[in-house]
């Protein structure tokens, strides 16, 4: 059976020569990584405001600086899934293709993907609040060996924080410009693993749809974006995305 369905679909991505993609947490559940707001979502053991803000980091670095390691680590016993693989030979077969990720995972590079945008940062780097300097796996471990509080500080003084975006914080500016001209810009938009709630990333779909784009949502479930999506495939992405690419590569006569 197929998963592009309907005539409409299947011309426009036939044609398509520009795609967007988002990802969210859903596309590395199947990598064993807990989505947000799934029944195993990692904030139903875990409250956000103490372990993902600025404001839970400075009232306990230590606990927060630990809680990353953990997941650091978690994460790198994982593996990409079909899901993360199909994105990177889909990136092969269009001439512009960016992959917007909210993800912190870093899955899609160990996929091989290109054109990564980050939009909510990463959990390999960490940086100094004072000075900006950004440290690497190794780097941050030399440092924290050296701190018996387990809240290692640069050089120069300053707090070394994880590199990733905590609640309340903005996006980075250079990322979210590009991911916003990639979603203004393309001919097709596809959604994957997000719940389409955290903001602004989520109105990037809507940014892309508004301007012209086809918008396709893949999701088991039904989210904030499905109502507007132009194709909903409802399935897991590690399920759907392997047959989905081979579909787009037949109808553009590859196969
Ligand atoms: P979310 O938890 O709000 O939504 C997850 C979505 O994924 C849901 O709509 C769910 O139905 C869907 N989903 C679950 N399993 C799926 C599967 N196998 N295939 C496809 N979809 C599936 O997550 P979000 O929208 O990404 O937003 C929350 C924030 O979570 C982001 O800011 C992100 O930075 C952060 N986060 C990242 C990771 C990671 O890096 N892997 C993990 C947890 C949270």
């Amino acid at each position: 059976m197929s998963v592009i369905e309907g005539k409409k679909a299947k011309e426009i991505l036939k044609k398509a020569e520009f795609i967007a993609v988002l990802t969210g947490s859903g596309i590395s559940a199947e990598s064993g990584i807990p989505t947000f707001r799934g029944n195993d979502g990692l904030w139903k053991k875990f409250s956000p405001e103490e372990l993902s803000s600025f404001e839970g980091f400075y009232r306990n670095p230590a606990m927060v600086t630990e809680w990353y390691r953990y997941r650091r680590k978690i994460i790198l016993g994982t593996k990409p899934n079909p899901a993360h693989l199909a994105l990177a030979d889909l990136e092969r077969i269009v001439a512009e293709f960016y992959l917007i990720t909210q993800n912190i995972d870093r899955l899609h590079q160990r996929a091989g993907s290109k054109k990564v945008i980050e939009l909510h940062g990463n959990i390999m780097e960490n940086y100094c609040m004072k000075c900006g300097k950004v440290f690497d796996i190794e780097e941050f471990d030399c440092v924290y060996e050296k701190f018996e509080d387990h809240v290692p500080r640069c050089e120069c003084g300053g707090y070394i924080r994880p590199n990733v975006v905590w609640f309340g914080e903005p996006l980075p500016e250079e990322a979210f410009s590009e991911a916003y001209k990639a979603a203004v810009n393309c001919e097709v938009f596809i959604s994957i693993g997000t719940s389409g709630a955290v903001r602004p990333a989520a109105d990037l779909p809507r940014y892309a749809k508004y301007n012209g784009a086809y918008l396709i949502e893949i999701n088991p479930e039904r989210s904030y974006l499905t109502d507007i999506a132009d194709l909903w495939v409802k399935g897991k992405a590690g399920e759907v995305l392997p047959q989905f690419v081979e579909e787009v590569k037949k109808l553009k006569g590859m196969k």
